[in-house]
């Protein structure tokens, strides 16, 4: 479903993926993980054509993935993304951040785009908050409202980039249930996420990421139990 064939990217001189390969299937959960800068959050960005890319290809749902071709807007609709933080308006009602996309996007009725916006709120456990403004909430609970918002647009797979690591440690738990719950339901996903715990739980496949390659890639438990690279050792032992 989303493909990605020895990509390369840089930064003027700075080459920050070095021919990342990877594929994810429909269904499956796959977490990167990785030390500061060594190109996490640029592999979700070219996956999602935020960012260009300088060589290889991404894929997604059999489409190639440009940034310049004027198709990106509808293929980037088919994923939602949930980034670490500021992910709503904040002048607008959590229910209103909810139906913002439906309504405004995909040019769906108020009244549909508002029933369905309550439902998703009941699935993230926040219905009682849909009036409210997103600065009376938790940053846990904005977080979950930001996944609901994702979700209204009825993607096909789910990007999230470190959703929970600006959190305070009691609120996380709340974020990673709702996440697992998608998972469940079969969602396509793929997390760079520090939650090893969660990784080790709900991925179906974790790829650690070294200066722009993956050095070691394999089923959750092999790669988090069982890593075979110095490198992923290395960085295991300190974040564990
Ligand atoms: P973190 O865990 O800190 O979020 P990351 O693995 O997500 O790190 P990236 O954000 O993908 O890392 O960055 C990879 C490298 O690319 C870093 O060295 C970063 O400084 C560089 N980089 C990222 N964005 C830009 C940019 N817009 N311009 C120049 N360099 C950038
Ligand atoms: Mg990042």
């Amino acid at each position: 479903m989303i493909e990605i064939d020895r990509l390369e990217k840089a930064y003027g001189e700075h080459r920050v993926l070095q021919g990342v390969s990877l594929r994810v299937e429909r269904g499956e959960v796959v977490c990167l993980i990785g030390p500061s800068g060594s190109g996490k959050s640029t592999v979700l960005r070219c996956i999602n054509g935020l960012e260009s890319y300088q060589g290889g290809e991404v894929r997604a749902f059999g489409e190639r993935v440009d940034n310049r071709a004027p198709s990106i807007h509808r293929l980037r609709s088919r994923m939602g993304m949930v980034f670490q933080r500021f992910n709503l308006f904040p002048h607008r009602t959590v229910i209103e951040n909810v139906m913002e996309g439906p309504v405004y996007v995909k040019g769906e009725a108020p009244a549909k785009a508002r029933a369905e916006a309550l439902e998703l709120l009941r699935k993230v456990g926040l219905a009682d908050k849909a009036q409210a403004w997103p600065a009376q909430l938790s940053g846990g609970q904005q977080q979950r409202v930001a996944i609901a918002r994702a979700l209204a647009m009825k993607p096909e797979a789910m990007l999230f980039d470190e959703p929970t690591s600006a959190l305070d440690p009691e609120l996380v738990g709340d974020v990673l249930e709702v996440m697992r719950q998608l998972a469940g339901e079969g969602m396509t996903m793929i997390v760079v996420t520090h939650e090893m715990g969660f990784a080790r739980e709900v991925a179906d496949r974790v790829c650690f990421l070294h200066s722009g390659s993956i050095v070691e890639e394999g089923p959750a438990a092999q790669v988090l139990g069982a890593p075979r690279h110095a490198r992923t050792q290395d960085f295991l032992r300190r974040v564990l």
